[in-house]
């Protein structure tokens, strides 16, 4: 009879207690979806990257100055889209891996936990609200 009740009342039960576990549940969701569609993004930019570059390779002997101007800024929006959606996939895949590893929502500035609601509508949030306006400021 006491079998399981080691393995129930174990491993986790009571630091996700603390920060509500439920919500947790919700942004992980929140962030899987996000991966999963920045990754959809991402290899499609990919692909039209690689078909830019075609593109460009193959008409290079025959372009007027103008024609190949208008295709390098087509292919540096193309990269750094590429960028974008590279560096928010990370960013999404770091706070999953955070969430894993239980240190997800905690403040990298001041390690106070970040406010749920924040974490809801910023998933990949790093920073709470008060060091983010803090790191701005200095960079700015
Ligand atoms: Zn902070």
């Amino acid at each position: 009879m006491l079998v399981n009740s080691a393995v129930i009342t174990g491993k986790g039960a009571d630091t996700a207690r603390s920060r509500s576990g439920e919500d947790l549940e919700r942004v992980r969701v929140l962030l899987q979806t996000r991966y999963d569609d920045l990754n959809a993004e991402y290899e499609e930019a990919v692909a039209e990257n690689q078909r830019l570059r075609l593109v460009e390779i193959g008409d290079a002997a025959g372009d007027d100055q103008a024609d190949s101007g208008s295709k390098t800024a087509e292919r540096d929006a193309a990269t750094s889209l590429l960028r974008t959606l590279l560096d928010r996939r990370t960013q999404a895949e770091v706070a999953m891996q955070r969430l894993d590893e239980g240190t997800y929502g905690n403040c990298e500035g001041c390690s106070n936990p970040i406010p749920v609601e924040r974490l809801e509508v910023f998933p990949s949030a790093t920073t709470c609200v008060h060091c983010k306006a803090n790191r701005e400021r200095r960079a700015g």
